[in-house]
């Protein structure tokens, strides 16, 4: 299947890419069912990212159909699977600084996470209501090698 525009400044192999060879073709076959997701984070989301920073957001893991997912260790009810999460770093930004900003801005998201494994580090950013319930919407966390570090959530909109 060919590559194709999602939005402005993201194509659909970024977020349905995956550096696991088994999964290399089925990853991308399984995203284009959840491509209106994709769509809405690309939107909703990640280029909101890239207009705060002027900088784009390097997709590390954005799609991951379920078994990649389970491979992968993510959670079974994970965003992820449904096109409704992406995992980025910016160049040159600290993750902290990522996680702060985007829990202090005006951002609807439905869970920020600042997730540390070791010497990795990435953010996790997913797609609000009505993806995510309303009061499962705006919450932001740290996890660390697993445990979860901080927890806060702010007003729902
Ligand atoms: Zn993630």
């Amino acid at each position: 299947m060919n590559d194709f525009e999602l939005s402005k400044n993201f194509s659909f192999y970024e977020l349905a890419k995956t550096d696991n060879k088994n999964f290399a073709e089925s990853n991308i076959i399984e995203a284009a069912i959840y491509k209106d997701a994709l769509y809405n984070l690309c939107a909703d989301i990640l280029e909101r990212v890239y207009d705060m920073y002027a900088k784009k957001p390097l997709i590390t893991s954005a799609f991951r159909c379920a078994d990649l997912n389970k491979v992968l260790g993510g959670a079974p009810n994970s965003q992820h699977i449904k096109g409704e999460a992406a995992d980025f770093i910016l160049e040159e930004v600290s993750n902290e600084e990522i996680f702060l900003r985007l829990r202090n801005s005006n951002l609807f998201y439905g869970q920020l996470i600042w997730e540390k494994f070791g010497a990795s580090s990435w953010i996790h950013i997913s797609l609000g209501y009505p993806y995510r319930t309303k009061t499962r919407s705006l919450e932001s966390f740290i996890i660390e090698d697993g445990a979860v570090k901080d927890f806060g959530k702010k007003q729902c909109l």
